[in-house]
């Protein structure tokens, strides 16, 4: 079969550990205010591409990949489980490591989501706000079914990378900040948290495609503020840890 391919990048070293190739997948369900990939968005698009392709693209570079693997990313990478676990399949085969960098934002349990599950090493799960109604503001629907991902990746024993970004004047405030660091301490398997600044490189690609940009005005997030949001947040999930020991 063959899925519908955004782009490749074939030297990535943000999407998981070491190197990797990061294949961005057509197709999004939400439309988060600060996303910097618009056109990834649309599910018709993209380019149709074999798993077969993807992984001989992959072999070829093979010895610039020690310590990375294949990142699948997007637009949302779970509206095309099927193709997921072909490529996965192929990958596990041949011993690669398999990353999905996800929203969560599709989830329902399924046996074909089980399977993929299985060929998965590592998820990195965007948590975009601890509030379920400002989520929705945000990106067009509530938090619950990317936590209740969370608890079946957790289920399944499948080590979670957080990711959160960091928006001046909705994302950054202490409240919501400590929030999710309690919202992290309760997920089993979360394993690292990647806190990033909000930059405004999509806003080209907005004008491009003729789109009004929803975040105009709002400035990037200098690099320093997005370490402290950290702080926070860790502050947050070490209370909230503590709480849990006190409570056992
Ligand atoms: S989930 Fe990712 S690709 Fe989809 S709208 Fe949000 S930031 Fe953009």
């Amino acid at each position: 079969m063959k899925g519908r391919i955004h782009s490749i990048e074939s030297f990535g070293t943000l999407d998981g550990p070491g190197v990797r190739m990061v294949v961005f997948m057509q197709g999004c369900p939400l439309r988060c205010k600060y996303c910097h990939n618009p056109d990834t968005w649309q599910v018709h698009g993209g380019e149709e591409t074999s798993a077969e392709e993807i992984m001989a693209h992959f072999l070829k570079n093979r010895p610039f990949y020690t310590n990375g693997g294949i990142t699948v990313s997007g637009g949302e990478p779970l509206l095309q489980v099927d193709f997921l676990i072909e490529l996965f399949t192929l990958a596990k085969r041949e011993g690669v490591h398999t990353c999905i960098d996800t929203s969560g934002a599709t989830f329902h349990e399924s046996e074909r989501l089980d399977r993929l599950v299985e060929l998965t090493d590592l998820v990195m799960l965007d948590l975009k706000h601890s509030d379920s109604a400002a989520h929705k503001e945000l990106t067009g629907a509530d938090n619950a079914s990317i936590l209740a991902f969370a608890d079946f990746l957790a289920e399944r024993n499948v080590p979670i990378w957080i990711r959160h970004v960091v928006v001046p004047t909705i994302t950054d405030g202490e409240e919501h900040l400590l929030r999710l660091g309690e919202m992290i301490a309760k997920i089993k398997t979360a394993r690292a948290l990647d806190v990033l600044p909000y930059h405004t490189m999509g806003k080209e690609k907005y004008r491009a495609l003729g789109m009004e940009y929803p975040l105009e005005g709002i400035p990037a997030l200098p690099k320093d503020a997005a370490e402290k949001a950290k702080a926070t947040i860790l502050r947050g999930y070490r209370l909230a840890k503590r709480k849990n020991t006190q409570g056992e």
